[in-house]
């Protein structure tokens, strides 16, 4: 956004120096506060903060009605994403939705990432093949991103397809950034919107924003009861943000969550993701992901608003998921 934070009413030098300090470095991270959030993280009165966010509202043209029609309009250009794999595509409706958040959610090893890595390839296919022509930005918490493993993916599909795709083109359309703490990660959600905008109206526009993990950070970071509703609140945001990028550029939107094997005292029951209820409102498609026997994995579609709840079988192979 070409706007600075100063431009909004209620904002001069020293209040926006302290906005960019608690994080609120953009008009539509204000926007989407709430005053006492503000009020606390910024040390601004409350009144201000709440004044400041509808300045911010405004200039962002966020949080207003859409009438119904503008809603379809929208949803129309839905893309949907192939993800190689029969069954589950069908037990998506087609594939991986843009404009929704899908969360991958299981234990450590269960495919989370796999999936995620196909994903970053499928989208770059010609939409004849199930791709959307485009590019992805990943943010990647754990350090799994792994190149070689694009190639073997590729080749994969070559063979599949009987085409030669070239693996250094699709490494290409990836862009990756380490996020090294919860705080980091969510900048790079606002530098991943800049980029997007850059590449918006070029051959190879986004297509696929990926979080992995959206929530190991910020698990590490916040532990004990007293920090749990911050945990919660920060999370919810950067969701927020996360559909935002989603709606904005058509985009599908894939975040990671991983669930303890061991019942855990402070998580509670190992196959509910941790995130809670926030997160399960917010991510509109919620897959489960086990490990099966062998390369299988069973993936379990789980309280979607729109498909009927169901599992899949997918094989996790050298050349990427095969049915
Ligand atoms: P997580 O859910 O923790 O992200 P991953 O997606 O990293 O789990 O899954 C790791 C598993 O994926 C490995 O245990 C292995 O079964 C499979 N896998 C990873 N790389 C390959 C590969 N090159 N060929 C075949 N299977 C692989
Ligand atoms: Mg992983």
């Amino acid at each position: 956004s070409e706007m600075s934070l100063e431009d909004l009413d209620h904002v001069g030098p020293a209040t926006a120096q302290k906005l960019i300090d608690a994080g609120f470095n953009t008009i539509e991270a204000i926007a989407v506060a709430s005053p006492a959030e503000i009020a606390t993280s910024a040390d601004i009165g409350e009144s201000t903060a709440a004044k400041i966010i509808n300045a911010a509202r405004k200039s962002a043209d966020i949080g207003g009605f859409e009438t119904g029609d503008m809603v379809l309009d929208r949803r129309k250009l839905v893309g949907k994403l192939t993800t190689g794999c029969t069954e589950f595509n069908e037990m998506l409706g087609g594939g991986v939705e843009t404009q929704s958040i899908t969360e991958l959610y299981g234990e450590f090893g269960s495919g989370k990432t796999q999936v995620a890595h196909q994903l970053a390839v499928n989208v770059q296919l010609p939409k004849e093949k199930g791709g959307l022509n485009g590019s992805v930005i990943m943010i990647d918490t754990e350090n799994t991103f792994r190149p070689e493993r694009i190639a073997q993916m590729v080749d994969g599909l070559s063979q599949k397809h009987g085409e030669d795709y070239d693996p250094e083109e699709f490494l290409k359309h990836i862009h990756v950034a380490r996020a090294y703490n919860s705080n980091h990660q969510i900048l790079l959600s606002d530098s991943a919107s800049e980029l997007a905008n850059e590449l918006k109206n070029t051959e190879r526009p986004v297509r696929l924003f990926i979080v992995d993990s959206l929530t190991a950070h910020f698990r590490a970071e916040y532990v004990g009861r007293g920090t749990l509703a911050d945990r919660q609140q920060k999370l919810n945001k950067h969701l927020h943000d996360l559909q935002r990028l989603g709606d904005l550029f058509n985009a599908a939107v894939i975040v990671t969550n991983q669930v303890m094997s061991k019942p855990d005292a402070f998580f509670g029951d190992p196959t509910k993701p941790i995130g809670g209820h926030i997160l399960g409102h917010t991510a509109t498609f919620r897959l489960y992901l086990r490990k099966s026997k062998g390369d299988k994995r069973i993936v379990r579609l789980v309280d979607s608003p729109n498909l009927p709840d169901g599992e899949s079988i997918i094989a996790v192979t050298t050349e990427g998921l095969q049915d």
